[in-house]
């Protein structure tokens, strides 16, 4: 094994001496546009607490009927003036069902202090766009209107519809953009499959590409309040009862009780193709997790990785806690949030039924909390989607454009451990898929982070990814 390492040791050593270069250059006024629409997009603030998607949706749509798009086919529609969701529709012949893109137009909140440039600035330096949103995704907002203008200028005449949209509070907020067009505008957004563009990407090491995700399954978010109450008292006349007491020992074993380790289709998938990635231990143990009976040695080894955790356990955790009501007197109250991560076919119930069989103590109470912080005792049906590994339709053209733009490079389905706007499409019934072509080194994920930003190159490759992409998706066969 050895031996035949090392000259692929050394073949990547001197890759990783190259400056990483752009995959595709883009013609100049494709590369002006794409870049004014990136830069737009970045100066205007969609944060929840100031911002505006509304705004964001409006000037994207500006470009669009300038483009020569027919006003018919351009609407911004929201719940109220600041949440407004952008859906375009470029006609094709309609031999087949349409394509819905989505991608969201909010960001994270960023403050100026924290960052070391003006975070709704637009600013190029040392190779990098800086801005909140160049990774978690105005980026790939900027792909997809740049992408419908190249087809609108070339007189593009895809097989099918192609309906795009850039859409409100994916980061939080009330106002999900996605949701609420489904159940209020499901007709104008009715598609065969829906990619998303904020999840997959390509993942590089020092700019050089070692993989092309696309996101195919999706772990299912749930909060549960964990609480202990107690009559309370004097703190001079301590009782052995005490409800943080409760409520630590019980994080304790929540802490010592790891869910069962796990394998789906994509995550199988995952971890075959990673390990040929992979050397040494990490390899051997990706391929010993594969096996029936996964072995247990490697499932250790790799769970230290918070990343193959995650991608193989349902996972609990405690985030918030409070206690008490003042510094000399028992606590009445002790409670704390744990935050689940479930894996696909599991309910949400089932994973407060397990809690409660791990906490082990009838003083406690385990009930799950929703997106706005309502409380239930029994948690209503909330379920992960079934994984299923994506069709050859859509992996096959994905593999070829990998293979052109970055030559060898291999697609790998992915499981996303945090969640997105596809948890709504999937649960809509419409099968969805993360892909977008831009590229982040491994080690500089910088989503809701400080310093955000993409290379250039990364940029540039990703709109021509996409243009490629859909094309393939939308031609003839
Ligand atoms: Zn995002």
């Amino acid at each position: 094994m050895k031996a035949h390492l090392l000259p692929l040791f050394g073949i990547l050593a001197l890759v990783a001496l190259l400056r990483p270069l752009p995959a595709a250059a883009l013609d100049e006024a494709t590369t002006r546009l794409a870049r004014d629409i990136f830069q737009q997009l970045i100066e205007i603030n969609t944060t929840d607490s100031v911002g505006s998607t509304t705004v964001a949706a409006e000037a994207m749509a500006k470009r669009l009927l300038d483009a020569g798009f027919a006003r018919e086919d351009v609407t911004v529609l929201g719940p109220n003036d600041r949440k407004g969701n952008l859906v375009v529709r470029f006609h094709g012949s309609g031999a087949r069902r349409p394509i819905l893109i989505i991608g969201h137009l909010d960001v994270v909140e960023a403050r100026r202090e924290d960052w070391t440039t003006d975070p709704f600035k637009f600013v190029e330096k040392d190779g990098y766009f800086y801005g909140r949103g160049t990774q978690d995704m105005k980026v790939n907002d900027a792909v997809l209107i740049t992408t419908l203008i190249r087809f609108r200028r070339e007189n593009y005449r895809p097989d099918r519809d192609l309906i795009v949209a850039l859409t409100a509070d994916e980061e939080g907020g009330k106002s999900n953009g996605v949701d609420w067009l489904l159940k209020n505008h499901r007709d104008l957004i009715a598609a065969e499959f829906v990619l998303n563009a904020d999840s997959g990407g390509v993942t590089t090491v020092k700019g050089k590409p070692v993989n092309l995700d696309v996101e195919a399954s999706e772990k299912l978010y749930a909060d549960f309040e964990v609480r202990a109450t107690n009559p309370g008292g004097h703190s001079s006349l301590p009782v052995p009862d005490n409800a943080i007491y409760h409520i630590a020992a019980a994080l304790g074993r929540l802490e010592r009780s790891p869910f069962p380790f796990e394998l789906n289709p994509v995550t199988h998938t995952y971890f075959e193709r990673r390990a040929a990635l992979e050397m040494g231990q990490t390899a051997a143990d990706m391929k010993a997790i594969l096996r029936t009976p996964a072995d247990a040695a490697s499932i250790k080894r790799l769970s230290a990785d918070a990343r193959y955790n995650s991608l193989t356990h349902t996972t609990c955790i405690a985030t918030m806690m409070t206690a008490g009501h003042a510094p000399n007197a028992l606590p009445q109250l002790a409670q704390a949030n744990v935050n689940c991560r479930i894996l696909p076919g599991h309910t949400a119930e089932e994973v407060r039924l397990e809690l409660v069989r791990i906490f082990a103590d009838p003083k406690i109470g385990v009930r799950y909390v929703d997106d706005a912080r309502n409380v239930y005792n029994v948690t209503p049906e909330k379920k992960a989607f079934p994984t299923i590994l994506p069709p050859d339709e859509i992996l096959k053209p994905l593999a070829r454009i990998a293979d052109e733009m970055w030559k060898g490079v291999p697609v790998i389905p992915s499981m996303e451990t945090g969640a997105s706007d596809s948890v709504y499409t999937m649960a809509a019934g419409l099968p969805s898929y993360g892909v977008n072509g831009v590229a982040v080194d491994q080690d500089d994920i910088r989503a809701h982070g400080k310093d955000e930003r993409v290379r250039v190159t990364s940029y540039y490759d990703g709109v021509e990814f996409y243009y490629r992409y859909i094309k393939a998706l939308t031609s003839p066969q």
